[in-house]
């Protein structure tokens, strides 16, 4: 039984991973996820584990502590785009990719890159369109304290931030 989505036509099919396929926009050639299943919140989109470990960030990994830093088995999760407005959460501890907000078939699943990543190699200038986007990400370490705490965060990045605290 096919679970293939029916998108936009400026999307075309580059994989299916029965939970998600990742699709790619013959324009802008940017990849995205999207569910092909339901999700509630609190629900596991999909276990993950550390394809390599490495000591420095590279567009493609998610840091699990200071000088560590993974790439994502399975390797279709690394296409999960950032939003300001995430509906999905990588929890490095529990090594679990969790829904966030209510995710339907279709839909592209996104996280907020600095929940996981400190301060990144290649920020990057958002237009998520959220209407509280912010903008210029570069990482935690960068955005105010009172921003980022009302966001889903890993506990390497809540421990980053608590050791800021005067
Ligand atoms: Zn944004």
């Amino acid at each position: 039984m096919s679970t293939q989505l029916t998108l936009d036509p400026v999307l075309q099919l580059i994989s299916n991973h029965h939970i998600a396929e990742v699709w790619q926009n013959k324009a802008t050639g940017q990849n995205s996820l999207h569910a092909t299943i339901s999700f509630r919140p609190g629900e596991v989109i999909s276990d993950f584990s550390a394809g390599t470990i490495v000591n420095h960030p590279t567009y493609l990994t998610v840091q699990v502590d200071t000088d560590k830093h993974i790439t994502l088995q399975p390797e279709f999760l690394q296409y999960a785009n950032h939003s300001c407005h995430p509906n999905a959460f990588f929890d490095t501890t529990l090594m679990q990719f969790i829904c966030l907000r209510p995710i339907q078939e279709g839909e592209e699943i996104t996280f907020f890159y600095p929940s996981t990543e400190w301060s990144m190699v290649q920020p990057f200038y958002c237009y998520c369109g959220y209407e509280k986007c912010l903008q210029d990400i570069r990482g935690a370490a960068h955005i105010h304290p009172e921003t980022i705490k009302q966001y889903r965060l890993t506990d390497f990045i809540r421990k980053q931030l608590g050791k800021r605290k005067p």
